[in-house]
């Protein structure tokens, strides 16, 4: 069963972000730079449509660093868009944000014409890390779990230089059945919203291709040509002692673990998607 998930009150913060953009110089994208494509908003291009745009790839210090320029290379080769990769929690993000920002809208960022950015991400991608940093604030957090309103915020990064926080959530918008996958195994959906055994399959059969020897190096555990996820999670169950006795396997506890330590980066720096192959899902007309 794939993953669908949009909550109703979206259509709210698709009024305040179209209400605010006509003042914006410039929208950055926070994405989750382990699953760019899938952490993305289709709707927001659709609303902010012409404006320049800027993807930071947060949360670079979890993902691939081979897959890192692919997608950076990816979205710099679009029109008046730029990325840049960044760990929400670096001491000076602030920098390369306002250089790239200035590089996307050079006639703005004066105290006449001020730059006007907005900044928006899905629930867990690091708004109110990166915001926090920039502020230099330790920002009450309002929830760790996704899905909490926060309230809409201007912050002055420098002179002539205002970050409009989103008004609303932006939520996740899974337009293909993988994207809700990797968006359940990255955090970034209520964890009520999906079966940990399927998600935590979905991860392994893409580990089993893509990262063999990060599963070998984590759970010790032998790669057979052909091996399936389930197989392998069994696997994984027996070697942590996730057991319910009689040999059984608790699979439940064996998802749970896979996806903690996928989180966690205990398995090591791994990037779920390439643009090729997110370009793929939606092109094999796996729509939801
Ligand atoms: P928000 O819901 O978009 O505001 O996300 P948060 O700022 O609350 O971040 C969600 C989680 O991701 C928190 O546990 C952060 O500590 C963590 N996080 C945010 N940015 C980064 C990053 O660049 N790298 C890593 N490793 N963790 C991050």
């Amino acid at each position: 069963m794939a993953i669908q998930w949009f909550p109703g009150h979206m259509h709210l913060t698709k009024k305040a972000i179209s209400e605010r953009i006509k003042e914006i110089d410039v929208v950055i994208e926070l994405l989750d730079a382990r699953l760019p494509g899938s952490s993305a908003n289709p709707m927001l291009a659709e609303l902010t449509g012409g404006k320049p745009a800027l993807k930071v790839l947060n949360k670079q210090d979890l993902a691939d660093p081979a897959r890192t320029p692919a997608w950076l290379d990816h979205y710099n080769s679009q029109p008046a868009t730029r990325a840049i990769e960044l760990d929400a929690s670096a001491t000076t993000p602030a920098r390369r944000l306002i250089d790239a920002c200035h590089a996307l809208a050079p006639t703005r960022g004066s105290m006449v014409k001020p730059m006007r950015v907005l900044i928006c991400g899905i629930p867990n991608v690091g708004k109110s890390t990166l915001i926090n940093t920039l502020t230099g604030k330790r920002a009450a957090k309002t929830g760790d779990e996704a899905g909490i309103t926060k309230l809409e915020q201007r912050i002055v990064l420098a002179d002539g230089f205002y970050l409009w926080d989103t008004p609303g959530m932006l939520w996740p918008r899974i337009i293909v059945a993988k994207s809700g996958y990797n968006l359940a195994a990255s955090g970034a959906i209520g964890r009520n919203a999906f079966n940990e055994e399927e998600v935590a399959l979905e991860l392994l059969d893409y580990l089993i291709q893509h990262y063999p020897a990060a599963l070998q190096a984590r759970y010790k555990v032998e790669l057979p040509p052909g091996i399936t996820d389930e197989q392998l999670l069994e696997a994984i169950g027996r070697k942590r002692g996730a057991v319910l006795g009689k040999g059984r396997i608790n699979l439940q506890k064996a998802a749970e673990i896979v996806i903690h330590e996928f989180r966690a980066s205990t398995l090591g720096r791994i990037t779920l998607e390439t643009p090729q192959e997110f370009a793929g899902w939606l092109a094999a007309g796996q729509l939801l």
